[in-house]
């Protein structure tokens, strides 16, 4: 087995397996921040879970405050609408468990299904009867814009709402306001 092939394409000979195994041996840019590795990312820790509205919950992963986006999970346990939004810019979901739904299009997202929501969309989410809960991954970026059937605004969330809510629920439940620091890049 050739372990050793260089980049299709590109001049520089392959590596030996030694020069391999030889990690990158200088400072990181100084700009760059801290790497963020969550092992407990679905959390047995209740605390972790942000009280959104009753019965929806998010739990922080990555607030991105230097890019204006937000990664998360996202855990609803009612069905019903959830939400009309409109996404200036995409969304990226991941579905772990459950299901759900927007009424403007005709697939339902399911557990393992991935999900690419296009900027300039205005859907309504739904979790529909028989669904006890469900949890998604969702990359956020820019703001959630809530508006009415016609597309006009009702309020909006973006990476520093998401932070000052986390904020206020880790205080309240005993783990310190600070503790979002953790997720804050
Ligand atoms: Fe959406």
């Amino acid at each position: 087995m050739n372990v050793r092939a260089a980049f299709p394409g590109q001049s520089r000979p392959a590596e030996t397996e030694d020069e391999r195994r030889v990690p990158y041996r200088h400072p990181q840019p100084a700009e760059s921040p801290p790497e963020l590795v969550i092992p407990d990312a679905v959390p047995q820790d209740e605390r972790l879970w942000v009280p959104q509205t009753e019965d929806v919950w998010f739990r922080p992963l990555c607030l991105s405050a230097t890019r204006g986006y937000w990664q998360n999970l996202l855990r609803v346990r009612r069905s019903g609408v959830l939400s009309r939004h409109r996404h200036p810019q995409p969304v990226h979901g991941f579905v772990l468990k459950g299901s759900w739904r927007y009424l403007e299009h005709d697939w339902v997202a399911s557990e393992g299904a991935y999900v690419y929501e296009a900027p300039g969309e205005t859907h309504t989410l739904v979790v529909d009867e028989g669904v006890e809960e469900m949890i998604t991954m969702f990359q956020v970026n820019g703001a959630m814009i809530y508006v009415d059937p016609d597309g006009q605004v009702l309020a909006y969330e973006d990476v520093f709402t998401k932070i000052d809510m986390c904020r206020a629920h880790f205080e309240a439940v005993g783990l310190g306001a600070d503790y979002v620091d953790t997720f804050i890049r």
